[in-house]
């Protein structure tokens, strides 16, 4: 995947202040917030602070305190929402991927049965 990075993406904007956000959790290297637009009753966007376009990007460009900060804070949400019996985490990536927002992100879905991974 192509890792260029644009600074104008609106969770770049989000992490400079400039768009409000419904903040979860945040730490040093990651912010947790809820998603605008949610697909369950929980939905969670988890996002690096860093500038990191897709998960294969973070993964094997991020440093090890980022890498274990961010799991770790998703680890921390899936345990502090109330999810039910289960949940979901998802990461598009590209256009195949659906990605809308080219900063990397975990969606964190659940509080009802979530239905097949994937309806096409
Ligand atoms: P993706 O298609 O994986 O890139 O997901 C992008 C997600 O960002 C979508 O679920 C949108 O609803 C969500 N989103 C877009 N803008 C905002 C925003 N300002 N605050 C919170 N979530 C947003």
């Amino acid at each position: 995947m192509p890792h260029a990075y644009d600074p104008q993406n609106i969770f770049a904007r989000i992490l400079r202040g400039e768009i409000p956000n419904k903040t979860v959790m945040e730490t040093p290297h990651t912010l947790a917030f809820h998603d605008i637009a949610p697909q369950a009753p929980v939905h969670v966007l988890v996002i690096p602070k860093g500038a990191y376009v897709t998960f294969d990007h973070f993964a094997a460009e991020a440093g090890e305190d980022e890498l274990a900060d961010f799991h770790r804070t998703c680890a921390k949400i899936t345990a502090m929402m109330d999810l039910g019996a289960g949940y979901r985490v998802i990461s598009n990536a590209g256009d195949d991927g659906g990605q809308e927002v080219p900063h990397y992100h975990l969606h964190i879905l659940g509080g009802r049965p979530l239905g097949p991974m994937l309806v096409r």
